[in-house]
């Protein structure tokens, strides 16, 4: 086996046998800090972003990151420091992201579920823009809105019906889906929000799914956006902003998603000759910011070979990765040290009591107990799902900047799980 460079994570590199994250080796980061550990390029997270500010230059246009994707504290900070607004989710998310020092006023609340209490929260923190998901929550939200005396900027989340051609689980713009407007519904809906009293119309979004990497869905999707803005707009009611959510796919295993930059030059192309050129845009990139700028760095407890299965069960697990569990979700993975020598085939494992506790299938590796392997593209939808099932405290992150490293999350002990429980 040779060490081989590592296509589309160019902050991630072999020189000779050894894996570097920027200028760091990888191996020194397990030794120093302990396995499972999350390590992060912060050169690769701001290079994701500056190619969608290169696509935006010279436009209206504001990056909200969906922090959901991960929500480490510092991981926010450094997106707030370089501009960014932010998708919320939540209003845990919401406290969140203003203690890492994001700015209210560039912060968009989307979800199907916002809790009147959530609404409040958000109002009160003076939030840019609420996306709605039904007709319901403007009715609950113009009620919560006038309580307080305030109106709510609304955008309406429109389901434009088009396959995102990604797993089912998150593709979110088809009619079977759970959110948003259906799009037969969309004017007589912001009719509606016009005419009450609590809400301000000020914008129009959609958010059509995940993992896309194909352009024609993102220009379909465009194109029945601006139909609506078209109709939206031709009955009076001025829309401010158009936003067209986030979901470019990144490289896990040979995808080849457009970049940032060039899929932005197609769609404004096409903005332009809709001549919707000089509108504010909004985007919502989640795991094109970060996913392939995280690896997840694991040891190699056993080698158990079987005879139908050769099984290495490593100290990482499905409460740390849980996308093989829940989307059969494919990550490379690979050896911090490369050794010489004949490969064998490792379904690899975690210690988890669940047979879905896998993170990578039929992998031609060469290893031994004691080796420490890199699981890449672990920078999206990782952290920010983990859990403490089995009561598997969740492990530390590292934030490394060229030679630099910061720690960013402590491991979390077992004490830590419990310290909200009583006992009777
Ligand atoms: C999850 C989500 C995003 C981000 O999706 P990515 O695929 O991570 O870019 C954007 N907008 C909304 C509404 C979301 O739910």
């Amino acid at each position: 086996m040779t060490a081989q460079n590592l296509p589309g994570r160019p902050h991630i590199a072999y020189r000779g046998d050894t894996l570097y994250i920027e200028n760091v080796r990888l191996a020194d980061l397990a030794r120093a800090h302990g396995t499972p550990l999350f390590v992060y390029s912060k050169s690769a997270m701001l290079g994701a972003l500056a190619a969608y500010q290169r696509g935006f230059a010279g436009r209206k246009a504001q990056i909200c990151y969906a922090m959901k994707a991960n929500s480490s504290l510092a991981i926010l900070q450094l997106f707030a420091r370089a501009g960014c607004g932010f998708d919320i989710v939540s209003g845990g998310e919401l406290e969140r992201v203003l203690a890492a020092g994001g700015e209210p006023g560039k912060i968009i609340f989307s979800g199907v579920g916002k809790t009147r209490a959530e609404m409040r929260q958000a109002l009160e923190t003076g939030i840019g823009c609420f996306n709605v998901e039904s007709e319901a929550e403007l009715d609950v939200l113009d009620e919560v809105a006038r309580a307080m005396g305030k109106r709510a900027p609304v955008s309406i989340r429109v389901n434009p019906n088009v396959d995102a051609k990604t797993h089912p689980y998150i593709s979110t713009g088809l009619k079977g889906n759970k959110f948003g407007i259906a799009h037969e519904r969309t004017l007589a809906t912001y009719q509606r929000a016009a005419a009450l009293p609590g809400l301000q119309v000020v914008g129009i979004d959609c958010h059509i799914g995940s993992q896309i990497t194909q352009e024609s869905p993102y220009l379909d999707a465009m194109d029945r956006v601006l139909d609506l803005v078209d109709a939206i707009e031709a009955a009076g009611i001025r829309l401010h902003h158009i936003d067209f959510g986030g979901g470019l796919g990144i490289d896990y295993n040979g995808d080849t998603p457009p970049a940032a930059d060039a899929l932005w030059a197609r769609l404004l192309a096409k903005l332009d000759a809709r001549g919707y050129g000089d509108r504010q845009l909004m985007i919502e990139p989640g795991r094109s910011l970060v996913g392939n700028a995280g690896v997840c760095l694991t040891e190699v407890l056993y080698l158990k070979p079987g005879e139908q299965k050769n099984f290495c069960i490593v100290d990482a697990a499905m409460n740390d990765l849980p996308r093989p569990a829940m989307y059969e979700a494919y990550h490379q993975i690979v050896p911090l040290s490369v050794r010489a020598g004949n490969t064998s085939i490792w379904d690899l494992v975690g210690p988890i009591c669940e047979s879905g506790d896998w993170l990578g299938r039929d992998r031609a590796l060469n290893l031994q107990p004691g080796d420490v392997l890199a699981v890449l593209s672990a920078g999206a939808y990782c952290m920010s799902m983990a859990s403490n099932y089995n009561t598997r405290g969740r492990a530390a992150e590292v934030l490394v900047d060229g030679d630099q490293v910061h720690m960013i999350r402590q491991r979390e002990s077992a004490a830590d799980t419990f310290r909200h429980e009583k006992l009777l």
